[in-house]
């Protein structure tokens, strides 16, 4: 097979035949310098937004490499470590949305994670009563404004929540559907849904009001498209 070339990497990664180790899976695997500039490449390579014009990448969601399991499985793992604890907490601006993680199932269908970030990492966090308000209620409000919603969660260090998605929006889509939830919660009247014991393992513990209060405030202070930034030197 000829070598294959994407173009649109900054660098061009050429993939001798499908046994080949390319040269971005090395890269992963092993690799020189701070793992902090690793990860920056490879994400930097393969950014969302560009994997859809991303031959190389198109080329292994065929299958021509599932077989063999290597990009996926890499990929994931490594996704999975720039989603979560390599996050500066202390660089984002809530409130606000960002892409978290991309995970490619072997049929090579996407799902997007999305960090909705609501309070100020390490300043505000969200009583627990309305952490659990916003659960029951964001998930079904964001349905309404967003297709491919599969769940709405709560973080638990209690600033904001995990949004899981089939396919990737957007961010401005998954942005305007949340404030569109969030207006939702600031508009719901009457009991909060399924907040009782039959339905609820806690249902005592639910805020209405408080959930209105940081749905106002979010609001109020507008949400913007968050880049992830990652945590220097690691
Ligand atoms: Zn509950």
């Amino acid at each position: 097979m000829d070598p294959l070339t994407c173009s649109c990497k900054k660098r061009e990664v050429a993939l001798n035949g499908s046994n080949g180790a390319p040269e971005l899976l090395r890269q992963l695997a092993g690799g020189v310098g701070p793992k902090s500039q690793r990860i920056r490449d490879f994400v930097e390579s393969l950014r969302p937004h560009q994997r859809a014009r991303c031959q190389l990448f198109h080329k292994f969601s065929l299958g021509e490499v599932r077989a063999s399991g290597g990009l996926f499985r890499h990929y994931n793992e490594h996704m999975a470590k720039v989603a979560s604890f390599d996050l500066d907490h202390t660089k984002v601006r809530a409130p606000y949305v960002r892409l978290a993680d991309l995970k490619y199932t072997p049929g090579g269908e996407v799902i997007s994670k999305w960090d909705l970030r609501v309070g100020q990492p390490n300043r505000e966090v969200i009583g627990t009563g309305a952490m659990h308000t916003f659960e029951h209620l964001l998930a079904m409000k964001m349905r309404d404004h967003l297709e491919g919603i599969v769940d709405v969660s709560p973080m638990g260090c209690r600033t904001g929540f995990y949004a899981v998605i089939i396919g990737q929006p957007a961010p401005e889509a998954v942005m305007d559907a949340f404030a569109k939830a969030l207006a939702d919660v600031v508009a719901h009247e009457g009991p909060v849904p399924a907040a009782n014991p039959l339905e609820c393992g806690n249902y005592r513990d639910h805020d209405l009001e408080e959930a209105k209060f940081w749905s106002r405030h979010v609001l109020k202070k507008g949400l913007h498209v968050q880049e992830t930034i990652l945590i220097e030197g690691r």
